[in-house]
């Protein structure tokens, strides 16, 4: 099994937008206001942080004032989640919190924590009920896919409106093999079907082609996070090292805009953690002295050098060059 945070990015080389435009775009879309408060008249002050480029790593996130250890630095809603095969009757199936069931739950319905993650849902689900999904949901499950549901969930939004279909495009794609299109087309044709059959029209799907598909597919491959709950309570802490454990302990898997321009250092200033739901924050590890680039460990950071080198080469395509690298620790 891959260690956590395994399906993270590598360093970004290629700059589709000037800085001033990213950073801006950022802090319009990803902040610590909670959307329903914004009528308020006081707004909290935008996140210490700004992307910018580095000298090797493409772009970073670095900070503009001294942050103070512990410190939640931002918080970050997903552009798309899904909950993991194995979580899909036991969390909420917009927000990925752990839901009890209801006394008249149906086996095929899905879970919602809240009247408002059911609202919020309307997005993807109105679009998504009227399918049947069973094929693309066992093709999927034989085979151990979990991103084609965050692709089907992205085209059920991109058709209901409330997301466009270039996305995901402002990040790092994955190179692609061929082996890996033919796959992936298998795969679309299964949700192209799905949509057809439940009366979609030509025009809406128009963007659902293997282009789109493998592009989306390509960036969730080293963007998507795998979303582990920390919980509030003494009571989730110890029900996630039991998880660990024994089986899966990802209740889903999201991918994010700003998150995603961390860079990786394999002894790390700053950290993601997920509280009770999909919502990511961002911590400060230790003391961040304003410029400083802000960084995470996409790994596990207990492997020893070798190993991480591995994983990283393998898995997000860089070669580490951190100080602790550097160091042959
Ligand atoms: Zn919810
Ligand atoms: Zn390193």
């Amino acid at each position: 099994m891959l260690p956590l945070h395994l399906s993270r990015h590598f360093a970004h080389r290629c700059f589709p937008r000037s800085n001033l435009l990213l950073t801006s775009y950022f802090f319009s879309t990803t902040s610590t206001t909670d959307d329903r408060h914004e009528s308020k008249p006081s707004q909290p002050s935008p996140p210490p942080i700004q992307v910018l480029l580095t000298e090797s790593a493409g772009r970073g996130v670095f900070a503009t004032r001294t942050i103070e250890p512990g410190e939640l630095i931002h918080t970050a809603k997903p552009l798309v989640s899904h909950p993991s095969i194995s979580s899909i009757d036991k969390v909420c199936y917009f927000c990925l919190n752990n839901t009890p069931q209801p006394s008249d739950f149906q086996p095929h319905k899905v879970l919602f924590c809240s009247e408002e993650c059911r609202e919020q849902a309307k997005g993807f689900y109105e679009v998504e009920k009227e399918a049947d999904w069973s094929e693309f949901v066992a093709h999927c499950r034989t085979r151990g896919l979990k991103y084609p549901f965050l692709a089907k969930r992205l085209a059920c939004m991109v058709i209901s409106g409330v997301a466009s279909a270039d996305s995901l495009d402002i990040l790092q794609p994955a190179r692609l093999s061929p082996e890996m299109i033919s796959q992936m087309e298998e795969e679309l044709c299964l949700l192209r079907g799905a949509l057809e059959d439940s009366g979609m029209k030509g025009k809406q799907l128009t963007f659902l082609n293997i282009e789109w598909y493998a592009g989306v597919l390509a960036r969730i491959r080293i963007n998507a996070f795998r979303i582990e709950l920390a919980g509030n309570t003494y009571e989730g802490l110890l029900a996630l090292a039991a998880a660990s454990v024994e089986s899966e302990a990802a209740v889903g898997n999201a991918v994010y805009m700003l998150p995603s321009f961390y860079n990786h250092d394999c002894d790390p200033n700053s950290h993601i953690v997920w509280v009770e739901n999909v919502e990511a924050r961002l911590k400060a590890l230790r003391e961040i002295e304003a410029g400083e680039e802000l960084r995470i460990c996409y790994i596990d950071a207990s492997m020893d050098r070798d190993a991480r080198q591995n994983l990283l080469s393998n898995g997000f395509g860089f070669e580490c060059n951190c100080p602790r690298c550097m160091s042959n620790d």
